[in-house]
């Protein structure tokens, strides 16, 4: 017994020792100015105490002692704010291979897009994603590569496939019959669905993303139209809450952007043709609109080039501005939202491109950024961890040159990343 007891009594010890050892020295963060995204209101002048991969003290310079020999990173002609937030990207695809163009791109190629993606993304001072929709759960693999440090990317919660109906969004209608395609993620009827989503979640899923509507990228269905009855959509969400995953569904039309809210999803992705009653379901359920008004630009200048059919031009022709319009009124209406970009769409890396058009339909670059920060970390489940300079938070810091509170576009081109506590980009 004396001799179970003192090794119990060793083994506390060693652990003790080694928890004292791993706690390194702190470092410190002089910041021009900071941005407190919790209060909406920024500082001058403050230092940030980082210790492992914490950030552990927030205060103005007068008030810290930094002791002689510590590690400082001087930022103090820089704006340094928290590590970004983008709640729809697709790491996994390429913005060059759409439509019959994509069809070459096998799973294993597509994660090593995702290994590439991932390094653009974080550079852009993109500190944690939420990838909605990839093939093969290559999006799995690039999630796990980056925890393990075996590449360099955001930390990301990530969907697997997405769920669809047979022939909508989220099925794959590219080819005939005869060669048998049909996306990993289709599912009909409320006990199909329900099965998908068990096996979504067996295979690594943190959240669930599924297909409301048709949309703007598919081939033969209408950008509006619902896809997915009532009842599917209540036991699919029904399904993912009660083991704990978030639902992020794909919606253009306003009456499957109504049934999903009703159905209890997390969060609306694009949102595109919204009404006022689907605004207001939003605000009473609570549920996070994800407006992607960047992409617009992009598919229309580009989207013929990078192989997106000419029925996909004119979707977008028909509601990207009434998209970025609905935006404006969903905002102004007080709903809550967060920032979402659907990277592979446009080039990856690119995303910062989005907060001059919250800007420009509404929101002051104060307001695009809380999207992309306090409001994004609470819609992917992690409240308290990131989306914010502030004590306990993971060291997840950016900094800009410039003052994006004046001009919002100096978020295009971001200056210094850490991740974690760790510098990414100087
Ligand atoms: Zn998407």
């Amino acid at each position: 017994m004396s001799r179970v007891l003192s090794r119990i009594t060793m083994l506390f010890l060693a652990l003790f020792a080694l928890s004292v050892f791993a706690d390194e020295t702190p470092s410190y963060i002089k910041a021009g100015q900071l941005i407190d995204v919790l209060n909406g209101s920024t500082h001058a002048d403050q230092v940030i105490v980082i210790q492992n991969d914490k950030i552990v003290n927030v205060a103005a310079a007068a008030n810290v002692t930094i002791p002689d020999g510590a590690t400082v990173i001087d930022l103090s002609d820089k704006t340094v704010m928290p590590g970004l937030l983008d709640m729809h990207v697709h790491l996994t695809s390429d913005h060059r291979f759409h439509g019959y163009q994509g069809l070459g791109i096998s799973v294993p190629r597509s994660a090593l897009y995702g290994v590439l993606n991932a390094r653009k993304t974080i550079n852009a001072g993109f500190t944690t994603v939420r990838n909605v929709g990839a093939k093969g759960y290559a999006d799995v693999a690039l999630r796990d590569a980056i925890n393990d440090g075996e590449i360099v990317g955001p930390s990301m919660r990530v969907s697997g496939p997405s769920l669809g109906i047979t022939g909508g969004h989220c099925d794959n209608n590219l080819l005939p019959s005869q060669f048998g395609v049909k996306n990993e993620g289709v599912a009909d009827g409320p006990w199909e669905v329900r099965a998908k989503v068990r096996e979504i979640i067996k295979y690594g899923a943190d959240v669930i993303k599924f297909c409301a509507t048709g949309g703007v990228l598919s081939k033969g269905d209408s950008v509006g139209d619902q896809q997915y009855t009532l009842e599917e959509m209540q036991v699919l969400v029904a399904e993912a809450h009660q083991h704990g995953r978030k639902v992020a569904a794909h919606a253009h039309g306003a009456e499957g952007i109504k049934a999903a809210i009703l159905a209890g999803v997390d969060s609306v992705e694009h949102s595109s043709l919204i009404d006022d009653e689907g605004i207001r379901l939003a605000k009473e359920y609570g549920t996070f609109l994800v407006f992607d008004v960047y992409n617009d630009t992009y598919i229309l200048e580009h989207g013929a080039e990078v192989g997106m059919l000419p029925e996909s031009l004119d979707k977008e022709r028909e509601i990207g501005q009434l998209q970025r319009d609905n935006f404006r009124k969903a905002f102004e209406a007080g709903a809550r939202m967060a920032f979402g970009s659907d990277s592979a769409v446009y080039p990856h890396g690119d995303n910062g491109k989005q907060f001059a058009y919250m800007v420009e339909y509404g929101m002051t670059p104060m307001q695009a950024i809380q999207a992309a920060t306090v409001h994004a970390a609470e819609l992917i489940g992690w409240p308290d961890t990131v989306g914010a300079i502030a004590p306990g938070r993971y060291a997840d810091i950016i900094a800009v040159d410039g003052n994006p509170l004046e001009d919002v576009r100096v978020m295009e081109d971001v200056s210094f990343v850490m991740k974690g506590g760790e510098v990414y980009k100087r």
